[in-house]
């Protein structure tokens, strides 16, 4: 994976030309160039990196309906990642599992990425969307959330030795975004006002190399994933506060596959009732209590002790 992704790296970017660019942005067509080699290049990506996995623990209450297939991210740790056995874990996995077999469904993940995700439920290829996917007023024009089941944010992140400590400091630079996700939908927010440039890649993994390669001097992810990330040794650091908040959601097109949302919200619900929710997502973020608002508190205290000598190293 990480060689394919540094192979595709060159061809993957887009630079700040095009807009953050996914379905849910209306971009449906890609008629310029880059753009063009950009679909291209994700379409393959997508082929080479699906990974199909049946799922045990769904398949065990209910032997009759259909088997919905649900499309998540491919590394958007503590969300969705693959652990050190291969097998894709995190909180949204974890609550989508346990969701399944409360609520007796069957379903077949496809690890294709955020925007392929988005992509792929836009056009009828998949029945619903898990992928940290922000509850925004635009994508409910066009998708039906669940309820929301954890707080995030958009938040910056520059190396660890970066003396980038605000966006004024970004001015005539460049920085690295994920294509359709609410992080470069704020980059792009920002950038005329502070004067820099967006380069726009698929994956979360390609735009940390990017900042710390020193192509770009910052990338623009959500908090927790950043914290996350830097949690488990990346250089990185977060100098501001996290912006934008907002929370994720299951998804589902809109008017489609309600009683999967149905059943989606019945089964979380059951989760926070009985401390499973709580359960999984200490898991992943070292929280004393898995309340929706903690949680991104937890992330930046994990972040803080790198973030801090991080300060001091300079
Ligand atoms: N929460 C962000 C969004 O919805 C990013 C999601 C992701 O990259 N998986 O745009």
């Amino acid at each position: 994976m990480k060689k394919l992704a540094a192979l595709l790296l060159a061809v993957v970017m887009v630079f700040s030309l095009t807009a953050c660019g996914s379905k849910d942005d209306g971009n449906k067509g890609t008629t310029a160039a880059p753009a063009g080699d950009t679909t291209a290049a994700a379409g393959d990506e997508t082929a080479a990196s699906a990974e199909t996995e049946g799922t045990t623990a769904a398949a065990a209450a209910n032997g009759e309906g259909k088997t919905y297939v649900i499309a998540t991210d491919t590394t958007f740790a503590p969300f969705e990642f693959e652990n050190d056995n291969g097998e894709m874990v995190g909180i949204d996995l974890d609550l989508l599992a346990a969701i399944a077999e409360d609520q007796g469904f069957e379903y077949e993940l496809q690890v294709v990425g955020f925007n392929a995700a988005v992509t792929a439920l836009e056009s009828g290829e998949v029945d619903a969307v898990i992928a940290g996917m922000s509850i925004t007023e635009k994508r409910e024009k066009l998708y039906d959330f669940s309820e929301p089941y954890f707080d995030s944010g958009v938040g910056m992140a520059v190396a660890a030795d970066s003396e980038i400590a605000s966006y004024e400091d970004l001015k005539g630079q460049q920085v690295a975004a994920k294509i359709g996700t609410e992080g470069c939908t704020f980059a792009e927010s920002i950038a005329d006002q502070y004067g820099f440039t967006i380069a726009q890649f698929e994956q979360s993994a390609e735009m940390y190399q990017d900042v710390l390669s020193g192509t770009s001097v910052a990338c623009f992810d959500d908090y927790p994933v950043l914290g996350y990330e830097i949690s488990r040794g990346t250089e990185l650091k977060l100098p501001l506060p996290m912006e934008q908040g907002s929370s994720y959601g299951f998804a589902v097109l809109k008017g489609e596959n309600a009683e999967l949302l149905e059943m989606f919200d019945k089964g979380l619900a059951n989760l926070k009732a009985s401390g499973k929710y709580d359960e999984i997502v200490n898991t992943y973020v070292a929280t004393g209590s898995a309340d929706d608002a903690e949680t991104e508190s937890a992330a930046e205290t994990e972040s803080a002790a790198e973030t801090e000598s991080a300060a001091a190293a300079e």
